[in-house]
Parts: C-alpha cells; structure tokens; sequence
C-alpha cells in the first residue's frame, strides 16, 4: 500500500492523536477503551472528511477545478469541511443542502455546520428529503458546466474510492501507532454513513493484514444496505490500491441498531453518551454521527457483546459543530445549579 502514488494534498493534522480514556473505561467497568482523535484532524473543527478530501481535492485541483460541488444533509459536516478546503485552495464551493430531518428550529437550519458553510464563503441551495441526492448533484453539475464553471463534483460524504483513500491511510496511522506503543487491539468502532470511512479503513486493515475487526454503528442505512455499500466501496478502494480481493464480505460488518426514529434524529441513549463522553472524558461529540456510534459502543459493552477483557478504539470522526444545530435537545436551561454547599 503505498499511497504516494495518488495525488493528495497534505492539510490535515496527522497523525491524529490516539488516547485512552480512563475514566469511561472505568464508569462502564469494562474493556480498556482508547480514543482515535479524528476529530482533530484540524480544518474547521475537524472531522473524518478531511482525510477524504486530502485525496479528492488534489484531484479536482489537477483538473484544473474552479469549483466544487458537493451534497449532504443540512448539517452536513463533510459540506463544512469541503467549504473550508476550497477556501484553503482559492476555489468555489457550492453545495446542495438535503433536508432530510424536517427540522424548522432555526438552531438546525442555520447555526452549526450551515453558519460555517456561510461563513467559509460556500454558497448553497437546499432540497426536500428523500430526493436522489446524487442525481441531483450530477444535475447541478450540468448545469453549472453549462453556465462555463469547471465543476468537480463529490459524492455525498466524499465516498468514492479516492476519498476512501484517507481512511487506508487513517488504517496505517493507526497500525503505526498501535505497534509503536505496544497496544494490541481487539478492535475498531466508528459511526458509518455513507460508507467511506470504514471502506478506506477495512481495505487498509486488511491490506497491511493487521487482524483488527472492525464494526461500523449505523446512522440512516438498514443492515444489509449499509454492509452492501460499504463492501461494494471496499473492493473499488481494493482495485484502486492494486490489491484487489483482499476484503471479504465478511470482513464488513455493521450494527444498525443504534439509528432510532432516523438520520440525524438524536436518540436518549445518543444524547446520554454525548453527555458521558462530555463529562467523563472532556470530548465532545456529535448528535448524527459519532454520538450514535458511541451511543453503540456503549450498549454493547452493558450487554456483554464486547468482552470486559478487551481493548478497543472507538475512532472519533468528529461532527461537534453539529452541536449547535441541536441545542434544545439537551433541554438545558439558561442555569444550572451547584450542588449545594456542604455546611
Ligand atoms: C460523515 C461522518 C461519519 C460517517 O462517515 P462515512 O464515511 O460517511 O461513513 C461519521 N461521523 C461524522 C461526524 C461524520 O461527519
């Protein structure tokens, strides 16, 4: 696997930090849980888009790209950080905002990610829910080609074989750093959406032939889907990297038990691991993605499914941004008490 030979433009904060986190570790009196920091890849609060684009940005700059065009869900954090990559690079960004949870509160609609999209000098126009995201991009396209733009168009999450590209990478990172601290893991857990995370990771896993298993929480997608779109990403990214057949179907699994009433609809247990991983370890997560997936870990641990015995990293793929679009989840007043004073 030597990932030189694909164009790629070095931006992100690598590696990113691998810690453990003691005190969850303890709270749930079970495995040695560790912490993959890719929600400190660096570009505008971080996240996992940013190794994707890393690889898809040098090759719509190869293109000679005068802008891209992407698509997401209103909080999209891929669209934040395809936004602050194209301002990084002097290129325009647009980009076709899906409505996917009907959310009016303005928190939603506005704040978080959609302020920072605004604020990088992204422009965007907005669709109903349940359209063929892709069509429409292809669409827009179209159009935008006609209008004499250069348009380099990224799939929704930045999943394609080129942006899974940054997940084989984020496989090696992690594998390095593991081996240089002698922390033998038993294995990886991670938010999945639309597939390029864990593609890009399990291809690099398997290609460095590390033995790590790793499971994917689902957020939208039902089982069989989310696997099939995952594995089907996992050979592309393969025959991209010249080792073709090296994931098998059984090496993708996902748990898509975790996704509640829907995409980007919080669940009690997301919001309760929000808050434990908040308050016991000082990381914030996010109420689509990452608080879902851990949401994940969690229960499975309560449920004995991971082993008391085991070491597992929970990659952290960012997506705090996302926070402010869902404030009123929390239902936290104005104030909050102190414990009251002991006399
Ligand atoms: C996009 C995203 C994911 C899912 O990654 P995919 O590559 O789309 O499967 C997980 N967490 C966060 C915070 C994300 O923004």
């Amino acid at each position: 696997m030597h990932l030189a030979r694909f164009p790629r433009i070095h931006l992100a904060h690598l590696p990113t930090p691998l810690e453990p986190m003691e005190r969850l570790s303890k709270e749930l009196g079970g495995p040695t849980l560790w912490i993959k920091r890719d929600d400190c890849t660096g570009l505008s609060t971080g996240g996992n888009k940013t190794r994707k684009l890393e690889f898809l940005m040098a090759e719509a700059r190869a293109e000679g790209a005068d802008l891209v065009l992407t698509q997401g869900a209103t909080q999209s954090n891929h669209a934040r950080q395809t936004a602050a990559f194209a301002a990084k690079l002097g290129i325009d960004c647009h980009i076709l905002l899906e409505d996917r949870t009907g959310s009016t509160d303005p928190a939603y609609t506005a704040n978080g990610n959609v302020f920072l999209d605004f604020l990088h000098g992204a422009t965007a126009e907005t669709r109903p829910g349940g359209l063929d995201m892709n069509a429409e991009l292809e669409a827009a396209a179209e159009r935008l080609r006609a209008q004499g733009r250069t348009v380099y168009a990224i799939p929704g999450g930045g999943s394609n074989p080129t942006g899974a590209l940054g997940y084989a990478n984020c496989a090696l990172e992690l594998v390095h750093q593991a081996n240089e601290r002698g922390l033998r893991i038993d294995r990886i857990v991670h938010a999945t959406g639309s597939a390029g995370t864990q593609a890009g990771l399990v291809t690099g896993l398997q290609a460095l032939n590390a033995g790590i298993p790793v499971l994917g929480i689902g957020v939208r997608a039902p089982k069989p889907k989310q696997e099939e779109s995952v594995y089907a990403l996992a050979c592309a990214t393969a025959d991209k990297l010249g080792c073709a057949g090296v994931v098998a179907r059984e090496d993708v699994v996902a748990n898509t038990d975790y996704v509640g009433p829907g995409y980007g609809v919080p669940t009690p247990e997301c919001l309760e691991a929000i808050e434990l991983f908040a308050q016991l370890e000082g990381i914030l997560l996010d109420p689509v993605y990452s608080g879902k997936g851990a949401a994940g870990l969690i229960d499975l641990i309560r449920k004995g499914e991971i082993g008391r015995d085991e070491t597992v990293v929970f990659l952290h793929t960012g997506g705090a941004a996302g926070l402010f679009g869902y404030v009123g989840a929390f239902g936290y007043g104005a104030a909050k008490a102190a414990p009251e004073a002991v006399a």
